[in-house]
């Protein structure tokens, strides 16, 4: 299978762009008894289109919290307008990536960009949830895991979700800041929890029914639906238990001669520091440590791009 086949479809989802309380295309229903307020986002990439299948099903399911509040969002739909199966790589985002703007001098500077612009019409409802999944999904083939900063509180609720099989800890070395990342959530001093999702290959069908699974368990552990509900449109009724993996560090092409030795596709495991794992210009890049995780490597990483993490086992 290319690495790039389209298998899913872009659902439309311009039905759901008034929103209900005054921001487009977000979704928020009050049961009106006390309870957390938990939000399930989809498109903060705009061609990650798992997401958006899996909330267009939860919609359609009519879903409603039998406890505190529930949010349903299409995050960067300008840029998931754009997207082209002819051309999937390239609607990303419309500037900048909204996964890297959750920096308060840039929420609260005068700076415009699409994604800011989206960002500080969003930031009130961030501001407000309790439990927030973010749905992803990833360049390469691999199984899907879960991404937590590294706060205890991350680390647990993905674990209680259950589902994907991977969670992995650690930021990564990337510039900016991700929305998991955002001040209010990246707080031991308070319970708001954001977690992050990767389903897969962008446009493999798989990473539509892990996208799924996820919020559904999500919405689950977080009080918002019954188990009952759960396990009646869940896909994989009895998953495996999770692995744990934390970043020990990442890697940035030097040059845009960056190739991995081989098609890896992400949690492929080394044993010993110093085996070879790509070329980048005339040096050869090699696992920093023993007992050393793949993560998530990028086959078009150009000078400058981030072309992987590694990772060690959690303790
Ligand atoms: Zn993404």
């Amino acid at each position: 299978m290319p690495q790039d086949a389209i298998e899913l479809t872009a659902p439309d989802i311009s039905r759901f762009a008034r929103g209900t309380h005054g921001i487009p295309y977000a979704h928020s229903f009050d049961s009106g008894k006390p309870g957390p307020h938990v939000m399930v986002n989809a498109l903060t990439h705009g061609n990650e289109i798992c997401g958006a299948i899996a909330l267009d099903k939860i919609f359609s399911l009519g879903l409603r919290p039998k406890q505190g509040r529930m949010t349903l969002a299409f995050v960067n739909v300008g840029a998931y307008r754009r997207f082209d199966p002819a051309k999937p790589h390239a609607s990303r985002f419309v500037d900048e990536d909204f996964n890297r703007v959750w920096v308060e001098s840039r929420l609260d500077g005068s700076e415009q960009t699409a994604e800011l612009k989206r960002a500080r019409e969003l930031r009130p409802v961030f501001d407000q949830v309790d439990f927030l999944l973010d749905i992803h999904s990833m360049g390469t083939r691999s199984t899907a895991l879960t991404i937590v900063h590294g706060l205890e509180k991350e680390r647990k609720l993905a674990l209680k979700v259950g589902v994907p099989p991977w969670i992995v800890a650690g930021q990564g070395h990337i510039q900016g800041k991700r929305l998991i990342e955002y001040t209010p959530f990246n707080d031991r001093s308070n319970a708001k929890t954001a977690i992050l999702v990767e389903c897969g290959q962008h446009w493999e069908a798989n990473a539509a029914r892990v996208a799924l699974d996820t919020a559904l368990r999500f919405l689950g552990v977080t009080g918002a639906i019954d188990d009952e509900t759960v396990m009646k449109h869940v896909h994989e009724k009895a998953p495996e238990p999770q692995k744990m993996v934390d970043v020990s560090g990442g890697y940035t092409a030097k040059t845009s001669e960056f190739r991995f030795v081989k098609e890896f596709i992400g949690l492929e495991h080394f044993t010993k520091a110093g085996s070879p794992i790509a070329t980048d210009g005339g040096e050869t890049v090699t696992t920093p440590h023993d007992d050393c995780y793949l993560i998530m490597p990028n086959h078009r990483a150009k000078k400058g791009d981030r072309a992987l993490r590694f990772g060690r086992p959690s303790a």
